[in-house]
């Protein structure tokens, strides 16, 4: 395996020399092989969302280094826009961003920019719909006639159709029923399984997380505490409790079975919810 991302001691610091200057990300360093799915989780407020945007150059580090395919991805300022296509980044509820007159237009956007056109192009965007689960139907729809969980996937699709190096989801199932977000998930690994490609998922779930991970970067406080495979992050049940994360009893079942070679049935995580 080859390292995909390498991050040296990253750190970003919001309104520096203000009365308001806070550490949201203090001196982190981590490696991230190529087509491993990491899984990121910590509070609300621990810096996960500022890290994330760090990685495809929406946010230019305080101090510290992003190196992508063992690059500085901030060696060329005027080159920062392509390192978007390689490292592609759904935000929280994405779907604010549909623009276009048709859903199809819209995951077209990205690639075009690329400079796909024709059959690649199309193929793209088809792709990228099934990926997502989009019915052919839906493509030629305006994206605001949608309902919510098509929009969310049409917005995700987006960003798959540019096929990046990288596919970063910040808290993609937020917002969505039990249902929708296990369908969402599956489809996620799903990509992950075809593609091969690196999958960094930032979620708030702990089960969605146990679920999908092979390994898992825990934030607290602006620091990173744990990176890990996922069963010994799991494992450290006391530790992670010490910093308010308490892994519920079904997580732990959940990675058992995992274990086990069985694959987590659909729907389980419902039952959890509903304890
Ligand atoms: P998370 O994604 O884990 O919720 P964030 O990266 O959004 O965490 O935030 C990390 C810290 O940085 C928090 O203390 C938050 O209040 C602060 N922060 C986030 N965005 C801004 C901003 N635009 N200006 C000032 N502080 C911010």
């Amino acid at each position: 395996m080859s390292k995909v991302l390498e991050l040296k001691n990253l750190s970003y610091v919001y309104g520096t020399g203000t009365p308001f200057e806070k550490t949201a990300v203090n001196n982190v360093s981590l490696s991230i092989e190529k087509g491993e799915f990491i899984g990121i989780m910590g509070h609300t407020g621990s810096g996960k969302s500022t890290l994330v945007q760090m990685l495809n150059g929406l946010m230019k580090p305080t101090s510290g280094q992003v190196l992508l395919d063992g690059e500085d991805i901030w060696a060329n300022p005027k080159d920062i826009r392509k390192i978007r296509f390689k490292v592609g980044m759904v935000f929280q509820y994405p779907e604010y961003q549909l623009f276009e007159e048709t859903v199809a237009k819209d995951i077209a956007f990205g690639p075009t920019n690329m400079g796909k056109s024709g059959a690649e192009l199309e193929k793209a965007v088809n792709d990228a719909a099934r990926f997502t689960g989009l019915k052919d139907e839906l493509l030629e729809k305006s994206p605001f006639d949608l309902s919510g969980g098509e929009k969310r996937r049409a917005a995700i699709a987006g960003v798959i159709a540019m096929n990046p190096e990288v596919l970063v989801l910040d808290e993609p199932t937020a917002g969505l029923d039990p249902m929708g977000r296990d369908v969402l998930l599956s489809q996620i690994v799903q990509y992950h399984k075809e593609r091969k490609n690196t999958v960094i998922l930032v979620s708030h779930s702990m089960e969605d997380i146990a679920r999908v991970a092979d390994k898992i970067i825990v934030m607290n406080k602006s620091n990173l505490v744990m990176f890990d495979k996922t069963k010994e992050v799991f494992s450290k049940g006391r530790e992670l409790e010490e910093i308010g994360l308490r892994v519920p009893q079904i997580t732990k079942i959940m990675l058992d079975l995992r274990e086990k070679g069985f694959n987590v049935p659909e729907g389980i995580l419902t039952v959890d919810e509903a304890m």
